[in-house]
């Protein structure tokens, strides 16, 4: 009897933490309602132990690729063998598959970013406005990729480690500035979108440390974060009359393209899977 015809194939979603994660929640959703056999799990490894943990996984044939959070996006660019334009541009992967013999590094989190913000904002024209960006990870490389294609006026990098946000600066030129983290309330005057991408605000980690007070009245708000669905960051915007945006429809948008390139079949129609996620994120916190 051939066992490993039986076998489902796997992918999961590699990070520290990871418990957070709603992936597995998505994917197996998705997984039950397009009828392949296949199973999509958390991986929990640490900075150490990533090389050895993406190998690991991807020695069984029925491996099918990972997503990769944080804070491992730019280790798994560097441990990948071939890399497509989107990753290589924004030094960071959030997907890894296997091409052929090769290890191959995607990012979908651009167009996760994108798709959410064009639609929230679709009366909104971000060219020559100011946009502010918290964070200097993995996320707010591809949040710098994404928001170069509107052409604001500028984008203002903060991040708590003044020297990563300065490290942007020089991979990503002219168009984009770093101020210093003790002086992140003030740079707020005259924003018309400010992102949040770090990983403040996270269930576990302290809130955002910014007040809001010199935002423009009718400022965006973006929280990449997800988990709470309902950010301390976007209460305090939402009290204020501002409009918000949160992580989930990131996390969907990111997550058809990988679907795809796990399964080779496009992920369902699937009207309830926000609230769905919202629901099980509640749940989570319980
Ligand atoms: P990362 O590469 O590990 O970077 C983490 C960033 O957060 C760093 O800039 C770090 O600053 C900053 N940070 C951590 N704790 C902080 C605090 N208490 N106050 C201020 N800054 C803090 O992580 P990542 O991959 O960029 O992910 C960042 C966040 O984006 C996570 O919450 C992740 O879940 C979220 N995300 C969401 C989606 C989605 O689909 N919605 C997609 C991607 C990422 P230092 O440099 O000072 O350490």
């Amino acid at each position: 009897m051939n066992t490993t015809k039986q076998q489902p194939m796997n992918a999961g979603v590699i990070g520290d933490p990871v418990e957070h994660s709603l992936s597995p929640l998505l994917y197996t959703r998705w997984i039950k309602k397009t009828g392949i056999h296949a199973r999509y799990d958390k991986i929990h490894a640490t900075p150490q132990a990533f090389e050895k943990t993406v190998k690991k996984c991807f020695s069984s044939p029925l491996f099918m690729g990972m997503n990769v959070t944080l804070p491992h996006k730019r280790a798994a660019l560097a441990l990948s063998d071939k890399a497509s334009e989107a990753a290589q541009k924004t030094g960071a992967a959030n997907l890894l598959v296997r091409k052929g013999e090769a290890l191959y590094a995607e990012n979908t989190d651009i167009e996760g970013f994108l798709g959410p913000l064009l639609n929230k904002g679709a009366k909104r024209d971000w060219r020559d406005r100011k946009i502010v960006v918290v964070g200097a990870g993995g996320a707010a490389r591809a949040t710098l990729v994404a928001l170069m294609q509107l052409d604001p006026s500028e984008i203002v990098i903060i991040n708590r480690t003044n020297e990563k946000a300065a490290g942007l600066v020089k991979a990503f030129g002219s168009g984009v500035r770093a101020e210093r983290w003790s002086v992140r309330n003030d740079v707020l005057e005259g924003v018309a979108l400010l992102v949040n991408a770090s990983a403040a605000g996270m269930r576990g980690m302290e809130p955002l440390d910014i007040k809001l007070d010199k935002i423009n009245a009718n400022a965006l708000v973006y929280d990449l974060v997800y988990a709470p669905t309902n950010t301390n960051l976007l209460k305090r915007a939402k009290a204020q009359g501002l409009s918000t945006l949160g992580g989930l429809d990131m996390l969907i948008g990111q997550a058809m393209p990988s679907f795809k390139a796990f399964f080779g079949i496009n992920a369902p129609a699937d009207k309830a899977i926000k609230s769905a996620l919202i629901k099980a994120e509640a749940r989570m916190r319980q």
